[in-house]
């Protein structure tokens, strides 16, 4: 890796994102975001199988019903997102344990402040790393 680490996100992309979070509050919200290049061109939204307000689960039939429909437009997971309903924007413990993608982005869009807050992350073994969004067209 050199140089700075950075996702581009469409903004029609970032704002439905946003939205989901807001729409599963108090849950925690999750999904995928598939594109190419760690350019996003679709949002895959996904139940929290956990109904939980402090952490979320995705099913690996959800998952691998995602990554077929990417595969048809030849797209790749470039980042999951979930939501922080009442904390701040920052992988929580068990979303450490629980990066199993450190190649993939990590997004946590925090609903704490009235202003959400949006994040990316890479999530490795020994280190967190923020990551630059930039909101494209
Ligand atoms: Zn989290």
């Amino acid at each position: 890796m050199d140089g700075k680490e950075m996702i581009k996100i469409p903004n029609s992309i970032y704002l439905e994102m946003v939205e989901h979070a807001k729409r599963e509050s108090p849950l925690e919200c999750c999904g995928i975001l598939g594109g190419k290049d760690h350019t996003v061109k679709k949002a895959f939204e996904l139940q929290n199988t956990e109904k939980s307000a402090v952490r979320y689960s995705i099913s690996p039939q959800e998952q691998l019903k995602v990554f077929e429909e990417m595969g048809k437009d030849a797209m790749e997971m470039v980042a999951v997102y979930h939501s922080h309903t009442h904390t701040i924007p920052f992988p929580s413990e068990t979303d450490v344990k629980l990066a199993f993608y450190p190649e993939v982005s990590s997004i946590i869009i925090s609903l704490k402040e009235e202003d959400p807050m949006v994040k990316a992350f890479r999530i490795g073994k020994e280190a967190i790393y923020l990551e630059e969004i930039e909101v494209i067209p």
